[in-house]
Formats: C-alpha cells, sequence, structure tokens
C-alpha cells in the first residue's frame, strides 16, 4: 500500500480523510497546522493529536521531508547552500540568500533535470525524479526553522525544471500561499523556466499572481539552439507571445534571465538584437555572468563587455539589471555542491 505523502495534502484532503476516520473535523486543522506552521517533523511530535489518530496517521502516511545533510555559509555575503537528502537516497540543493528586505530562499523541483542546457551543473546527468510538494515545502520550512527567520520570497530556480514537474509545482503553489500554511504572497514567489511555451499556457490558465521568469541565454534562435535544447522545440517569437499575455493578464513584470557566456552571447550586436525582441514588452532583463561549470567550456563574459551589454539594453529603455554575485566562494552556482558531493561521499 502506497502511504500518504501528509506533507502533500491540501487542507480539503485532509479535510476528507478525516471525514472517512469518523473524527472530529477540527484534526484536519490541527494536523495542516503541526505540518505547515509548526513544521514539525514526527507525527508523534503532534501532542494534541489523540494517540489512537497518531497510531493512524503513522500506518496511512509519512511525512517526507528533506534531511539537511551538509551546510555553507559564504564568508563574503553570509548566503547558506544546503544539501539536502531525499527519499530514495537523493540529494537536493537549496539556497538562502539574505537581503536588507528579507530572506529568500531558491529550491530545488526536481532531483537533477532533463533540458540538456549546455551551460548548467544540474542537467550533466539528467533526471533522477521529480521532487514532491511536500519536498518542495520541506526545503522552505528546514532554512526557516535553521535561521529562526521567517522566508519572505521563494524562488524555483533551483536545480530541476518546475514546467516538467507541472502538477507538484502548482500544487506547491497553492500550499505555500495558503492562509493557514506559511502563507506567502504569490508575488512573492517567482517560477523560473527555460521556456515550456505549451506549459507557460496552462500557467496562464490558474489564475496565479507569481512572477514569471524566462531563461532566455540568447538573443536568436540559432544562438539559443546551440545552448538550450528547448529552443529547438519553441521559437523565440513563441516565447515572447506567451509573455506577453502572461503580463497582459497578470500585469506583471516578466523577467527574463540572460547568462552572459563569453563569445557566444555577449557581442553589441546580441544586445541590439535583443533590445529590438524586447522593446514592447512589460519585462526586466537579469544579465548573470555565466558561473564556470568545469565539465563545460563555457567562461563568463569580462566585466567592461557585461557593463557594455548592459548599457545598451538600457539606452533603448529596457530596465536590465547584473545580477549581483551571491555566495562565489561556496559553489553556489546550479548543482555543483550536489555533483561534488556525490562523486567525494557514499550515500548510505
Ligand atoms: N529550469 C529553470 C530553473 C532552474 S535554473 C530555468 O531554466 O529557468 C535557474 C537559472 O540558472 C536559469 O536561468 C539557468 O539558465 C541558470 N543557470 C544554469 N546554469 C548556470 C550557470 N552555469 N551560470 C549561470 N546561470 C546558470
Amino acid at each position: 500500500m502506497e502511504k500518504m505523502d501528509m506533507l502533500s495534502m491540501t487542507l480539503e484532503e485532509w479535510g476528507s480523510i478525516i471525514k472517512q476516520w469518523k473524527q472530529p473535523s477540527f484534526r484536519a486543522k490541527q494536523i495542516f497546522d503541526w505540518l505547515h506552521n509548526k513544521h514539525i517533523t514526527e507525527i508523534d511530535d503532534m501532542t494534541n493529536i489523540p494517540k489512537d489518530l497518531r497510531e493512524k496517521l503513522k500506518q496511512y502516511g509519512d511525512i517526507s521531508g528533506v534531511k539537511q545533510i551538509k551546510k555553507l555559509i559564504s564568508n563574503i555575503d553570509s548566503t547558506t547552500k544546503y544539501l539536502f537528502g531525499i527519499q530514495n537516497n537523493l540529494l537536493i540543493e537549496s539556497v538562502l540568500m539574505r537581503y536588507d528586505y528579507g530572506n529568500t530562499v531558491c529550491i530545488s523541483t526536481q532531483a537533477g533535470c532533463r533540458m540538456g542546457c549546455r551551460f548548467c551543473a544540474s542537467t550533466l546527468d539528467g533526471v533522477e525524479r521529480n521532487l514532491t510538494a511536500g519536498e518542495m515545502l520541506s526545503q522552505i520550512y528546514e532554512i526557516q526553522k535553521d535561521v529562526g527567520q521567517r522566508i519572505s520570497g521563494v524562488v524555483l530556480m533551483g536545480s530541476g525544471e518546475p514546467l516538467d514537474n507541472y502538477d507538484n509545482v502548482i500544487r506547491f503553489i497553492h500550499l505555500l500561499n495558503h492562509e493557514k500554511g506559511l502563507h506567502l504572497g504569490q508575488r512573492h514567489i517567482t517560477l523560473s523556466t527555460c521556456g515550456i511555451v505549451d506549459k507557460i499556457y496552462d500557467l496562464l490558465s490558474e489564475n496565479l499572481q507569481i512572477t514569471l521568469a524566462v531563461s532566455l541565454h540568447a538573443s536568436n534562435d540559432n544562438i539559443r539552439q546551440s545552448i538550450m535544447p528547448i529552443a529547438k522545440k519553441y521559437s523565440m517569437e513563441q516565447i515572447c507571445n506567451v509573455c506577453k499575455q502572461y503580463s497582459d493578464k497578470t500585469k506583471r513584470r516578466i523577467t527574463f534571465e540572460y547568462a552572459l557566456i563569453k563569445g557566444v552571447n555577449d557581442s553589441e550586436s546580441c544586445a541590439m538584437e535583443l533590445s529590438e525582441k524586447l522593446h514592447d514588452m512589460l519585462c526586466h532583463v537579469n544579465l548573470i555572468p555565466v558561473n564556470d561549470v568545469k565539465e563545460r567550456n563555457y567562461s563568463k563574459s569580462n566585466e567592461k563587455q557585461i557593463q557594455h551589454f548592459a548599457q545598451i539594453l538600457q539606452k533603448r529603455g529596457i530596465e536590465t539589471t547584473i545580477r549581483r554575485k551571491l555566495g562565489s566562494d561556496i559553489d553556489a552556482a546550479c548543482g555543483q555542491l550536489r555533483r561534488s558531493y556525490q562523486k567525494d561521499n557514499v550515500i548510505l
């Protein structure tokens, strides 16, 4: 019998289980509160739940959260990287970023990734499995407990392609946003995708207010196809069209991520071409000097080139920022800690 994945269940689902078990209906709220506010990891910690109901929960359910294996704190900016273990002896990473305005956590949505972007370490071994909604929440809960401070922003930018794990990600967003849970405003949640256009249309129909970030990384389809396999399926025109609809509907600015790779996508003509494509969009470009991944022979553009690229976009009226590099001393690039740990350690 497959056990209930307790951390992934909605309050309504708890309501129907509790009813089925002929328990008083307020038990559903109590259990939800233990899981999503008190962030317990053992069923026996639910001290206001009678013992016989706890036994039943243990028989039929599991709290499959993440377990901290390693933590690295940057000496430069106190960015903290967490390595977590999940069921099936797999590893995932999350990052805590501390800003003046609050704590943001970057979570993984899959163990590994199957999108194959050439510059990314997460995808080198393909995807191992999708994370459940509970495993995504648990990354945030464990970090919140660890630092003893509220997490006020969440970005889905760790390992994995969130729209390749669509149903679990949507469930996760609703649970994270739930008024009886962490109650994080949808506007404080950012979903980053490599651009699976069909799934962005699905997302559009969910009527959410989350921020959409799209990893563009190129100014035309040829360059994009040479670094991102997904670009063979969807053109930049298709991406721009769906993004326009997303911002029309939500009135939210789209973030376009653009990792600058020396000699690949960082020329002046790339900047001009990009500004042509984006000039009529409600958007913002986030330039990221590409992180070196030693398995890949791409390197970052030099500082002057990055500034020049940003200025061209800005002059043409496109809001552009250069991502502040956080945690550069702790292997903060996607998937790097997990890979180095996997190579050096036998996981028990
Ligand atoms: N799959 C999603 C989210 C995870 S990746 C996506 O593609 O958006 C999060 C971001 O990190 C993406 O913009 C991704 O392209 C970028 N990224 C991956 N490897 C990188 C590297 N070596 N240097 C800089 N950015 C990288």
